[in-house]
């Protein structure tokens, strides 16, 4: 039902899905077949190209299996921000792993990496499909978080709420278990949660 028509992927989806399941863990996988459905369904609700959804949910998190020192190869490749080095993959399979999307893949529609580059963190200005992939990869129907239905109910209600919901719960995690916050991360929720920049 849904063929790709090669506006934003060299690829068949069935040639992306067997990549996926050669450069992921199998619970991987499953996971990014199920962000696809969801940014599908968002992408539904909100008038977003669907092939467009599809494409950014199935290679959202495409490098995440990848060895700490091809992100480092990459972060040297493109002079990256030396800030970087101080995260780890949590960041970089995002910040740094959509630059393997384009290399490898052969993505060039920029709303789609972008929308991998910012679907762990989010950013201060974030497009339809940027919204939907970092919802997506929150309230995809195998998450099971405490308050994983309020997120879904919320985000079917209002794309924005939802992000706002997401980016607040994701920052007081990271503050309760003292993980160092990225920048970005404190720029979403300035823009998205207390709305002042
Ligand atoms: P996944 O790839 O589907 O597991 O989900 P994500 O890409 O959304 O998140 C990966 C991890 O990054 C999660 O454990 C988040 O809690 C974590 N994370 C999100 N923002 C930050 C941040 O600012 N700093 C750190 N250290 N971790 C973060
Ligand atoms: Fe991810
Ligand atoms: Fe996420
Ligand atoms: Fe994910």
């Amino acid at each position: 039902d849904l063929t790709y028509t090669g506006k934003y992927i060299p690829l068949s989806r069935e040639e992306l899905i067997q990549k996926l399941d050669d450069a992921l863990t199998q619970s991987r996988f499953e996971h990014v077949l199920r962000v696809e459905q969801m940014a599908i369904e968002l992408a539904k609700r909100n008038g977003e190209d669907i092939e467009k959804a599809s494409v950014a949910g199935l290679c959202h998190d495409y490098a995440k299996q990848r060895p700490d020192d091809d992100f480092l190869e990459v972060i040297k490749k493109y002079h990256l921000d030396d800030l970087l080095l101080h995260y780890g993959n949590a960041i970089w399979h995002g910040e740094v792993g959509y630059l393997l999307v384009q290399d490898e893949l052969g993505v060039t529609d920029i709303d789609i990496l972008n929308s991998i580059k910012h679907h762990t963190t989010g950013a201060k200005y974030m497009s339809k499909l940027e919204q939907i992939v970092y919802m997506a990869d929150y309230i995809e129907m195998g998450r099971d978080f405490p308050g994983v239905e309020d997120a879904r109910k919320i985000t079917f209600n209002d794309l924005a709420d939802g992000v706002a919901y997401q980016t607040k719960h994701t920052l007081e995690f990271l503050i309760s278990e003292n993980k160092p916050v990225y920048p970005k991360t404190i720029d979403t929720y300035n823009a998205w949660v207390n709305g002042s920049n």
